[in-house]
């Protein structure tokens, strides 16, 4: 059997890539989500008590789930334990990832990561090709101080944690201008994310050579 297109989808903090990564859900494609997998991780018993062992029970709300903000906390600062969880983490959440795609339907037409740190992480080496969702900076930001409440600082400081994003933008096949107000997104309008999406995923499952796509 043909192994089917791995895409991953990479782009700054807010720039929509989770919605793009839908929109390929929307035409069959298998979107797994590294967030999703990353919440599942720390139900699993083994990972629960590596933390407590770690870090005691500072990190765990009084339902006994994981503090994931807390979390976030703690290793912001401080690559040491930023880099001691992401080994833990890692691993099982790749294992699962695997999993689902070995499960996956037949009629799944593609494999999406939807992964923060695709570039950082080096997954990116393992996909058939990089979407980058592309979106003025001016516009994340009024996104994300709409939509988190965070302001300028915020997403700055965030933002110098992880690869510029023009190298980002260089290291990807495709780009996806995502500027277009979801409201204004029938899958006819020129221009439009979803019609941008539509092109590069024919292109890709078709096994098309890479043309970086610009609305
Ligand atoms: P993060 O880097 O934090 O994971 P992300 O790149 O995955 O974010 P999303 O979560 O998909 O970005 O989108 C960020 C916010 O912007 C969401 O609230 C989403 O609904 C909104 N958004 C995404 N695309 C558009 C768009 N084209 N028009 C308006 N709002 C959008």
């Amino acid at each position: 059997m043909l192994r089917k297109p791995i895409i991953g989808i990479a782009g700054g903090i807010g720039s929509g890539k989770t919605f793009v990564a839908r929109l390929f859900g929307e035409l069959g494609c298998l979107v797994i989500e590294a967030d999703a997998l990353v919440r599942e991780a720390y139900l699993d018993p083994v990972i629960r008590g590596t933390l407590r062992e770690w870090w005691n029970d500072d990190l765990f709300l009084t339902d006994g789930s994981v503090d994931r903000t807390a979390i976030a906390r703690k290793v912001f600062d401080d690559p040491e334990q930023r880099q001691r969880l992401e080994r833990l983490l890692h691993p099982w959440v790749g294992a699962r990832r695997e999993a689902m795609q070995r499960d996956a339907d037949v009629k799944t037409s593609a494999f999406v990561w939807d992964t923060p740190l695709l570039f950082e992480t080096g997954l990116n080496k393992a996909c058939d090709a990089v979407v980058f969702v592309d979106v003025p900076d001016s516009e994340r930001l009024r996104r994300v101080v709409a939509q988190r409440g965070w302001n300028a600082e915020e997403l700055h400081r965030r933002e110098i944690l992880q690869m510029p994003l023009d190298k980002k933008r260089r290291l990807s096949h495709y780009v996806v201008n995502n500027t277009a107000e979801t409201a204004d997104m029938s899958a006819a309008r020129p221009g439009g994310t979803r019609r941008q999406v539509r092109e590069i995923f024919f292109r890709i499952v078709a096994g098309l050579p890479d043309r970086p796509i610009r609305a």
